[in-house]
């Protein structure tokens, strides 16, 4: 038997080869639960079985033993592209290949090392092998067999479209995602075009390359590993993190052109925005706010669309600039707060803290508020500022007779009546029970009173049906007005009002009585 040492540089190689790869497998073991990581350990694994037993191949010199070599290779071989294709459909389909291609696969696989294993007794893989020297080291020539065919072209068609598939899926990603899928389809197509040079019988001495560019797919492979985060939690975290937002999150670059947007930013924006590559539409109200600040450099915008659904949305968008390397805008970030529930909820709270809640007329806390503050406008304006107080006659019976809700029936009814009674700039709340209070700005004891006159009649004009009974009510007013100048506190001259009101009510009620001004 002829003793031949096989070049130890690539024996090395292929070592190193099968080191990296069990490395990668074990590296990428260890992240099952990162999409495709499952995938791209069992592909390093296979790698590995391929490297190792090809170097266990080129350091055998006879027929049985270098095929006895071959065997284990195949272990790995025959589901290396498979198990490209698998990884590379899962990394940009994210999810496992359909289940007939996965099987059919399986299959394919198995049926290959069946074939290759079982050689010696048919001429379905290699016809006629034998040992060829006068190359580097003993290498096996033969003639193909029909399955040695079918199997190389199912190994380069996984190989193409996987690589195919991380193309077309780096077009639509991120920087970083786009680097790890173009690392990964380079990774691949190494191997496809050199299996080919192979298969065309382009390599001197039968000399298998598959190996040594599986051995740099391998390098590739780690590159988009380990510089580029392949299979790292973070990049998935980060995406499922910004699709579970609620605000919109939208890239877009330096020209305008929308590079990302998360799931919240399709719902407030509208599908158009989820294409990437598109400019940022300016002639649309949301496209408008986004430009300005897309001009500005950075900044908040407040905009409101007209949303499918009830209502116009209020929207809230900040842009954040993102800084090239040379101090120069790559593009920006902004991010978009629907403000329409939060902007409906402080709006009632403002009317629940504002407002009586039987009538919707002013509370009591707010008529203080502002009738301080009149009494100082008309105290520097030298204007006179007119006082009306209002109760209604008799109301205990109206409760007494028809019950509480008829009550409350004929209170919001009276409170629209005299509300309508007055102008839009006096200040009408309800005092408390059924007494109502105005203030009128620039008004006398007459303007006040003919005002009040209009209420009263207004509230006795006609009754207030309750469930189709007719009830009647009327009121008693009392009129005040401050002298433009005059030094009286809102309580003083409230008081002056509520006394010309039992005024009106002990001269038979129904009337409006004014206050003599001292
Ligand atoms: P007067 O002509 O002297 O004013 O007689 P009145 O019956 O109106 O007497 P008073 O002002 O003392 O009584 C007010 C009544 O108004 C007492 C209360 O039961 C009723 N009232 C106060 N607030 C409400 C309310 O929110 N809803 C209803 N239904 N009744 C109210
Ligand atoms: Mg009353
Ligand atoms: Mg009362």
């Amino acid at each position: 038997m002829q003793i031949t040492v096989p070049p130890l540089a690539l024996v090395i190689i292929l070592l190193c080869s099968a080191g990296l790869s069990i490395y990668m497998f074990a590296w990428a073991s260890q992240r099952k639960r990162v999409d495709g990581a499952r995938e791209f350990s069992l592909l390093a694994l296979a790698i590995a079985v391929y490297s190792a037993g090809y170097s266990l191949e080129i350091s055998r010199s006879d027929l049985p033993s270098i095929l006895s070599a071959i065997r284990i290779e195949y272990l790995g071989l025959a589901a290396v592209s498979p198990l490209f294709l698998a990884f590379s459909w899962r990394f940009t389909q994210k999810r496992a290949l359909p289940l007939p291609l996965r099987i059919g696969l399986v299959l394919f696989v198995a049926a290959t090392i069946t074939v290759m294993w079982t050689t010696s007794y048919h001429r379905l893989f290699y016809v006629d092998p034998y040992i060829r020297v006068g190359g580097p080291f003993p290498a096996l020539a033969f003639s193909k067999g029909p399955w040695y065919v079918a199997q190389f072209i199912v190994q380069e068609l996984c190989a193409i479209a996987s690589a195919i598939l991380l193309c077309a899926n780096a077009y639509r990603s991120d920087a970083l995602r786009r680097r790890q899928a173009l690392t990964m389809a380079l990774g691949g197509t190494i191997p496809i075009i050199t299996a080919l040079a192979f298969f065309l019988g382009c390599i001197p001495w039968n000399l298998d390359p598959g190996p040594l560019s599986l051995s740099c797919a391998g390098v590739v492979f780690s590159i988009a590993l380990f510089r580029y985060g392949l299979l790292t939690i973070v990049p998935e975290a980060r995406e499922l993190a910004i699709d579970s937002l609620r605000d919109g999150f939208l890239v877009v670059d330096a020209t305008g052109r929308i590079k990302d947007a998360n799931k919240a930013a399709i719902v407030l924006l509208g599908e158009s925005i989820g294409n990437p590559a598109l400019l940022i539409e300016r002639s649309t109200r949301e496209g408008k706010a986004l430009g300005s600040l897309l001009d500005l450099g950075e900044g908040k915008i407040e905009f409101e669309l007209d949303a499918p659904g009830p209502g116009k949305r209020h929207l809230h968008a900040s842009a954040y600039p993102l800084q090239s390397g040379r101090g120069g805008s790559k593009g920006m970030v902004f991010l978009i707060s629907d403000m329409t529930e939060p902007i409906k909820l402080f709006a009632r709270l403002l009317d629940l803290a504002e407002k009586d809640s039987l009538t919707g007329l002013l509370n009591r806390r707010r008529f203080i508020d502002s009738g301080s503050r009149e009494i100082e406008v008309s105290r520097r304006s030298q204007l006179c500022l007119g006082f009306v107080i209002a109760d209604l006659d008799h109301f205990k019976e109206v409760n007494d007779r028809y019950g509480h809700a008829a009550g409350d029936l004929v209170l919001v009814a009276a409170a629209r009546r005299i509300e309508s009674s007055f102008r839009n700039i006096d200040i009408i709340c309800r005092w408390g029970g059924e007494e109502f209070a105005v203030l009128m700005p620039g008004a006398t004891t007459v303007d006040a009173s003919r005002a009040a006159e209009r209420a009263r009649l207004a509230l006795a004009a006609e009754p207030v049906i309750w469930d189709g009974v007719p009830i009647t009510v009327t009121g008693s007013f009392g009129v005040y007005h401050l002298e433009p100048g005059e030094a009286s506190s809102l309580e003083e001259c409230l008081n002056h009002a509520d006394t010309a009101m039992y005024e009106a009510k002990a001269r038979g009620r129904n009337r409006v009585v004014a206050a003599k001004n001292e």
